[in-house]
């Protein structure tokens, strides 16, 4: 949907985004679909998209449920 890429676009000038395999815990979110995960050892593929890259949802001053996915 045009409306997410154009707020994607925005939020990376600002947003680390961590590869799959990366040692993290805590909540992360796919940086393609925006499926949420909890992690805590290891961040996986997305089970959704197969996307590689998460970002970290702490931060977020909104959810992204556009998606449908929560
Ligand atoms: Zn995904």
């Amino acid at each position: 949907m045009v409306q997410r890429l154009e707020v994607r676009e925005l939020e990376r000038d600002y947003i680390e985004f961590w590869p799959a395999g990366t040692r993290a815990k805590g909540e992360y979110h796919c940086s393609d679909c925006g499926y949420g995960v909890v992690v805590t050892t290891v961040l996986p593929l997305c089970p959704m998209c197969s996307c590689e890259s998460w970002e970290q949802a702490a931060w977020s001053p909104f959810r992204r449920t556009a998606a449908g996915i929560f």
